[in-house]
């Protein structure tokens, strides 16, 4: 007779999301009456629902977690005005994007609904994947090359290992934020860059949460910041532990914090704070000239002033601060020192 040591339970994030996922889930609630430890594995399971899962299944779980955060990911939000058509401008973008794929190169496109998915499929002229699909025809084509995106549903969303899938495109935001993690994570398993981009329409109406908070409106809320890195929201959610692009090591940057890196910063006047310390007097010398010249390799460093900064503390200084601004020196060393 064989003995029952433990039980395993992978994707249990699916236990809130979709109970239909597997079978073996209906059996879920019963686990405890097994009598041995029960484990659960998951990739984007937040916090706050790990702590109801001994109350939803009457039992004690050993639950092995990865944050959310893989640095391949380049995301990117694109809002699609009212009048223009979200499905055009999927095409568009696969027009454009597709020059560049290699032979094994990929694209998914997740669709909030079937409909979605067989009208983009039916605008891209490829076959699309979802619930109603008799067999798995339309990924095996995708995986052989024959056409290289795949329109696809919820369905594709959890499990399904593809290596060099190189874009990952929401046609809308998911269901929740665990869906939409799940869906990016579709992407870039091979380790290089891939295009996480979700487009969204400007009518698309703000969903509600249900009993249980699964980031329906932290998602929508996120699909809005312009100016934010966009890891900080999912990873908060997820991970509760806020995470942007240049925290994760070799992280590639998201399309908000690629626009900070290369936007000059905004001007902001250079004041000093009101102290009730009185100032110490100033010399009636210069500082420049209280500095010995260092003779270093035989080159004489000098001292210039900083001529913007001289420029800002005279607009914006106290006048009976403005004796500072003459004492404000850089050096400049020569090279090799
Ligand atoms: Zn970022």
């Amino acid at each position: 007779m064989k003995t029952l040591y433990r039980v395993g339970f992978e994707e249990i994030h699916k236990l809130w999301t979709d109970i239909s996922y597997r079978p073996a889930f209906n059996f879920i609630y019963r686990i405890s009456s097994t009598g041995v430890p029960v484990f659960a594995t998951t990739g984007s399971l937040p916090e706050h629902l790990l702590g109801t899962l001994p109350e939803l299944t009457s039992t004690v779980w050993k639950t092995i977690r990865m944050p959310s955060n893989r640095k391949e990911f380049i995301y990117e939000v694109r809002r699609v005005p009212l009048a223009s058509s979200l499905t055009n401008a999927i095409v568009n973008y696969w027009q454009e994007v597709s020059k560049s794929y290699k032979d094994q190169d990929r694209c998914l496109v997740f669709c909030r609904t079937l409909n979605d998915a067989r009208s983009l499929g039916n605008a891209l002229g490829v076959p699309c994947y979802h619930r109603e699909c008799l067999d798995t025809t339309p990924v095996d084509k995708w995986r052989a090359g024959e056409n290289k995106i795949l329109p696809t549903t919820l369905k594709l969303g959890c499990g399904f290992h593809y290596q060099h899938v190189r874009d990952v495109i929401h046609m809308e935001i998911s269901y929740s934020m665990m869906d939409q993690y799940q869906e990016d994570s579709r992407g870039g398993r091979d380790g290089l860059p891939c295009r996480v981009i979700t487009f969204c329409s400007e009518g698309f109406k703000k969903p509600t949460c249900g009993d249980y908070d699964l980031g329906e409106v932290a998602l929508y809320e996120w699909s809005f910041e312009s100016k934010r890195c966009l890891r900080i929201s999912p990873s908060n959610f997820l991970d509760n532990s806020p995470i942007s692009c240049s925290l994760v090591s070799f992280a590639s940057f998201c399309a908000n914090c690629n626009f900070q890196l290369f936007n000059p910063p905004p001007h902001l006047p250079l004041t000093f704070p009101a102290s009730s310390v009185p100032m110490p007097p100033l010399s009636t010398t210069s500082l420049s000239s209280r500095f010995t010249p260092i003779k270093a390799d035989g080159k004489i460093l000098k001292a210039k002033p900083i001529m913007a900064l001289k420029r800002s503390v005279q607009e914006d200084m106290n006048p009976s601060r403005k004796r500072l601004r003459t004492d404000m020196y850089v050096f400049l060393y020569t090279p090799g020192i």
